[in-house]
């Protein structure tokens, strides 16, 4: 058990708190920003706030030296109201409004992501000599939640799009790529980088001077296979960049899950166990809807702890306890649970500090969001 799991543990047994819930180690996060700070020297990180928006991780990662990497409104307010300086956000979302644009420089941001030429107009109307990168689509087929194609113009066209940009009066800055979340493989990030450098040779060649490289997340988080270490992923982009770069570029890293996941933990009761159709199924109290949004697709499988129980194990399939269908969170993944498993038993979800709470439904089946509780040096936040 690392220290950060200690305190969680101990804030659970002192307390017991309702279940299900969810307890943050700020601790573990500022942890993790300056382990992430150490290995990428140079680059400036700037901590995806949609994993966790809990004001006291904001803390935790400004405190430690991280900026933000924001999405619309009420995030940059909550990054603010942390303290944060607005030079030390990134509006990193390619999909926004006029006035959403208008609010972030309004109130001081100046770094901009785009993908089309539609929102590089609004940009130029309404956050006029502001920095922006350009978002490219590359591929990242080993990532377990995968972004598609939602994201990010065709490498070609990114040139053309800043070209535009500085003609409008902004400040053409760089590209930008996100390799997808929960990415094993550190050769992911190499041509992303490769297109990159092509993208700032073409931009020089009409001379406008690209100077920042936006490698965005992606890095994995060991939930139940172990994944590369952190110093593997950045000798990989240190190497890929060096490749291709002959002046090193400005980096920004946006990582979310990577600094976040491994400082929570959800603790959860079994509601039933009932054998039905040759299987054994066990409803938790959390699932889809109230925090395990990512288990869809059993796309992240997270490593339970179940409490107090020993013993023989045997398969279970694991569901949520709303009345929805979908609301299963893994019948195709190998789960094994102790034969002795109970109604009212605990369950600890480890590593779920990331895409948990920040995903969970307001009100589905009359379901409160998932309870978060955030510990600032051992203790209880006020604000929590
Ligand atoms: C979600 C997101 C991230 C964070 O990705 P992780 O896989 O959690 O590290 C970074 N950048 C952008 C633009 C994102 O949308």
């Amino acid at each position: 058990m690392t220290p950060g799991h200690e305190r969680i543990r101990r804030f659970l047994n002192d307390h017991e708190p309702a279940t299900p819930c969810l307890v943050v180690d700020t601790d573990t996060v500022a942890a993790r920003v300056r382990e992430l700070v150490a290995g990428f020297p140079h680059a400036r990180l700037c901590y995806a706030v949609k994993a966790n928006p809990e004001p006291a991780v904001l803390r935790a990662v400004l405190a430690a030296g991280g900026g933000f990497d924001v999405a619309g409104p009420a995030e940059i307010s909550a990054c603010l109201a942390a303290g944060a300086p607005a030079a030390a956000l990134s509006y990193g979302n390619t999909i926004k409004k006029p006035a959403d644009i208008a609010f972030a420089s309004d109130r001081g941001v100046r770094d901009f992501t785009t993908d089309a030429p539609g929102d590089v107009a609004n940009l130029a109307e309404h956050a006029p000599g502001a920095s922006v990168s350009v978002r490219i689509l590359v591929d990242g087929p080993a990532s377990a939640t995968p972004f598609g194609q939602k994201f990010g113009c065709e490498p070609d066209a990114a040139a053309a799009l800043l070209v535009e940009a500085d003609r409008l009066g902004l400040d053409a800055a760089g590209v930008a790529f996100h390799v997808g979340s929960q990415q094993p493989d550190p050769g992911a990030w190499e041509p992303g980088i490769a297109a990159a450098a092509k993208i700032f040779a073409a931009c020089a060649a009409q001379g406008v001077r690209l100077r920042r490289l936006n490698i965005g997340g992606g890095f994995g988080v060991a939930y139940r296979s172990p994944v590369p270490s952190l110093a593997e992923y950045a000798s990989a982009i240190r190497t890929a960049v060096r490749a291709h770069f002959p002046d090193e570029p400005e980096i920004l890293l946006e990582p979310g899950r990577a600094v976040v996941a491994g400082a929570g933990l959800i603790r959860t009761e079994v509601v039933l166990v009932s054998h039905r159709f040759g299987r054994r199924w066990v409803y938790l109290d959390v699932g889809r809807y109230n925090g395990l949004a990512e288990t869809e697709n059993e796309a992240i499988p997270y490593r339970l702890d179940p409490l107090g129980r020993d013993g023989e194990r045997g398969p279970v399939v694991l569901a949520g306890p709303t009345c929805d269908g979908d609301d299963v969170l893994y019948q195709r993944t190998p789960y094994e649970l102790p034969l002795s498993l109970r109604a009212g038993d605990r369950i600890d979800i480890l590593d779920t500090g990331a895409y948990t709470a920040s995903y969970s439904s307001v009100a589905f089946n009359g379901i409160p969001p998932l309870r978060t509780y955030c510990l600032e040096g051992g203790r209880l936040a006020d604000d929590t």
